[in-house]
């Protein structure tokens, strides 16, 4: 569904992107992990075209990815995007949040954009948030919101940026355990995250990335069992 082929981005001097070959399957949830600012950021940026590529090849459902435009406008909605903070407009309530793109892009009647919203919070568990404003909300409230905008497109894939590394920890289950139920339903997923609890329970493969390499990746048993490279054991010894 995802195809990145031969994939290299510059800022300058530095390549932050080097020879990324990656494809990720309908339905597969792919967890990208790796050192601060190994790439991963860019590489999901560069996925969305909110980053321009150097060269290589980004196709996403058999189309390659077009430069600008609707083509661009309509491939965006095909992907959906959740970062790490949460990018909700601030001056409208929960409901504009996630009605706006559905109404503007797609032409989704008021109605029908309302009742589908209030059903993907429901889904996520904020449905009785829907009239309030995002400053009125939790942080975690706030990102599962910004889950249900997404899904709202409809898109093809989710792409999540460290979706939890800001929020308080009390905060990063709710999240995840909205995440997981994506998952479950089938959603193709791409999640930067060192939530290696999230990757055990519902990532298909792990992806590890160190300056701007694929370096290593297996299923999330093998790979946090045993890791192969150098740089993925030394990662995961920081981090678990
Ligand atoms: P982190 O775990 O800290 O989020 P990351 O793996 O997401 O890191 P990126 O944000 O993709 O890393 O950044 C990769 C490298 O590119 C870093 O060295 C970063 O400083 C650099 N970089 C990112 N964006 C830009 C930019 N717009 N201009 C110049 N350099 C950039
Ligand atoms: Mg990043």
């Amino acid at each position: 569904l995802v195809e990145l082929k031969g994939v290299n981005k510059h800022f300058g001097d530095l390549h932050v992107l080097q020879d990324v070959d990656l494809t990720v399957r309908k339905g597969e949830v792919l967890v990208v992990i790796g050192p601060s600012g190994s790439g991963k950021s860019t590489l999901c940026r560069a996925i969305n075209r909110l980053e321009t590529i150097d060269d290589g090849e980004i196709v996403i459902d058999g189309k390659p990815l077009p430069a600008e435009g609707r083509a661009l406008a309509r491939l965006r909605a095909d992907v959906g995007m959740v970062f790490q903070s949460f990018n909700l407009f601030a001056h409208k309530t929960v409901l504009d949040n996630v009605t706006l793109g559905p109404r503007k892009v797609r032409g989704v009647p008021k109605k029908d954009a309302e009742e589908e919203a209030l059903a993907l919070l429901d889904r996520v568990g904020v449905k009785n948030q829907a009239h309030k404003m995002p400053a009125q909300l939790s942080g975690g409230q706030q990102q599962r919101v910004a889950i249900a905008r997404a899904l709202a497109m409809h898109p093809k894939v989710m792409l999540f940026d460290e979706p939890t590394s800001a929020l308080d920890p009390e905060m990063v289950n709710e999240v995840l355990d909205a995440m997981v139920a994506l998952a479950k339903e089938g959603m193709t997923m791409i999640v930067v995250t060192h939530e290696m609890g999230f990757a055990r329970k519902a990532a298909d493969r792990v992806v590890f990335m160190a300056d701007g390499q694929i370096v290593e990746q297996a299923d999330p048993d093998t790979f946090f069992t045993a890791p192969k490279s150098d740089r993925a054991k030394d990662f995961l010894s920081k981090i678990l």
